[in-house]
């Protein structure tokens, strides 16, 4: 395997470690640039609404980012939006996923993904997830798509079949090391339907379109009219945004058999680099032992927690509770409980007087838990250890809570914004903020002009001693 670093650069210490899956370690994050992280994560396919699953994997590369931020690193977060079609199987065979979901809703393909993708963004923002810095599609870089193909058909590393473009894996003596696959193992096991591909490892670059059908998604290149195999687009995009190697990469553990296996086998053959150094991988939320999935059909989403009267603060602060890389079987209990638990902090925190000092030593307690591989358990473990410490002052504590939030993220500085529990469009969530700033200004009219507003629209506002709480009505 080529050098994760490929001009042999220094690299810069931070004081955070890491557990990196490729190398199997607990490592010190150095990285490229000095101050800097570049960060990929994976991101959804819209062909259908985020179920709580994904968006523990999404949340848990938040706590990381907010953690490299907190130590003062400058990142720069890509998450890619997969819209154009792949194959309902890894193995690259099956229907389209996204003109399935197209079909199903009885839509175009561009509508279909429009409709997921700005309900996507709705979910992070629930979530308090911040923005990744860039947000690429998939149709957007064809190009860049191509020329990875390009690159790895003239370092002999592909080959055409009548359906498509394939990758030799046998060609690599590198390939599988992130998963210690043991192809040996895998050519010699279960019979498989092997059609013109060489070993079942083997993987499509680019897919013809099928002789004589038009797809809805698809475009001219070398080879033929087709699409982008999955796995290019992550290759060609974070090779685009962040360069040929860069610091980490993450998404759900199910990357880690094929998908990020075959990003890191497209990346060495086209440019001869280790795309990312460090590799982390976020254990499935399991739903009665089952992983939550939504080519299943069976899956939660935010909205189902909405509708049970659970803010997606609850779900956040249950996620922080739970290691990202320890297994997590969902609960409505469990969930319950930490939308109580939570409660419990809001009302601790709004007792709490302003104007204080952070505690220096509970801070460095709280960035030690985190550097140790994003240890957001600990972190909420010093949190509480430290409002119910006698010797900090009451002003002192919330200055302190307020600097965890910087990670945390649970709105600890708005509690009415995290215990809001209802999916009120954006205009109701307006009046309720205007009807609390007439309330402070005693313009009362306004306050009960906009009050009924509200109630019009089917929600209730309850005043809370720091603001407010949206209920859907009855
Ligand atoms: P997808 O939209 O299916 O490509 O998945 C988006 C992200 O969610 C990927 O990083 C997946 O690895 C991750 N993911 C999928 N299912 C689960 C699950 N049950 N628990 C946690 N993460 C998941
Ligand atoms: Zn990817």
């Amino acid at each position: 395997m080529s050098a994760p670093n490929p001009g042999a650069l220094p690299l810069h210490p931070t004081p955070v470690k890491l557990q990196c899956t490729f190398t199997r370690t607990l490592r010190p994050l150095e990285t490229l640039r000095a101050g800097e992280v570049g960060l990929y994560a994976c991101g959804p396919t819209v062909y259908d609404y985020a179920h709580i699953g994904n968006l523990r994997t999404y949340l848990c590369e938040d706590f990381l980012r907010r953690t490299l931020e907190f130590v003062g690193l400058r990142v720069n977060h890509v998450m890619n939006i997969t819209d154009v079609g792949h194959l309902v199987t890894d193995a690259d065979d099956g229907e389209d996923k996204m003109e399935k979901g197209a079909r199903k809703a009885g839509k175009s393909i561009w509508e279909i993904a429009e409709h997921y993708t700005q309900a996507f963004l709705v979910d992070l923002s629930r979530l308090n997830i911040l923005t990744p810095a860039h947000m690429p599609k998939a149709t957007d870089y064809i190009a860049e798509q191509i020329d990875t193909v390009r690159a790895i058909e003239e370092k002999g590393l592909a080959y055409v079949t009548s359906d498509g473009v394939y990758f030799d894996t046998s060609k690599q003596d590198s390939y599988g090391t992130l998963a210690r696959l043991d192809l040996k193992g895998l050519q010699g096991g279960a019979r498989v339907e092997l059609g013109e591909k060489r070993s079942k490892s083997d993987f499509a670059l680019w897919k013809f379109s099928p002789p004589g059908t038009t797809r809805a998604m698809e475009w001219e290149s070398p080879w033929g009219k087709g699409f982008p195999g999955w796995h290019v687009e992550c290759t060609a995009m974070s090779v685009k945004l962040l360069g040929p190697s860069f610091d980490i990469h993450c998404g759900g553990e199910d990357h880690i058999p094929v998908h990020h296996t075959n990003e890191i086998a497209q990346c060495e053959a086209a440019h001869g680099t280790r795309e990312a150094n460090f590799w982390l991988h976020v254990k499935f939320l399991t739903l009665g032992g089952d992983k939550m999935s939504k080519s299943a059909g069976t899956f939660l989403r935010l909205d189902d927690m909405l509708s049970q009267g659970v803010s997606p603060m609850a779900y956040r602060y249950l996620c922080l509770g739970a290691h990202y890389r320890a297994g997590m079987e969902f609960t409505w209990e469990h969930l319950k409980s930490a939308q109580t638990t939570l409660e419990r902090l809001y009302q601790h925190i709004e007792r709490l007087p302003q104007g204080g000092h952070v505690s220096e030593s509970h801070l460095a307690e709280f960035r030690a838990g985190l550097c140790n591989d994003v240890g957001t358990p600990q972190g909420l473990s010093v949190l509480w250890t430290m409002l119910k410490d006698d010797s900090v002052a009451d002003a002192d504590k919330r200055a302190t809570a307020l600097a965890f939030d910087a990670v945390l993220g649970l709105h600890l500085d708005a509690p009415e914004k995290g215990r809001v529990a209802v999916a009120a469009p954006s205009e109701v969530q307006t009046w309720a903020e205007q009807r609390q700033q007439a309330r402070v200004e005693k313009r009362w009219a306004d306050a009960d002009t906009l009050k009924k507003q509200i109630l019009e629209a089917g929600f209730d506002v309850l005043d809370r001693s720091h603001g407010f709480e949206l209920k859907r009505k009855g």
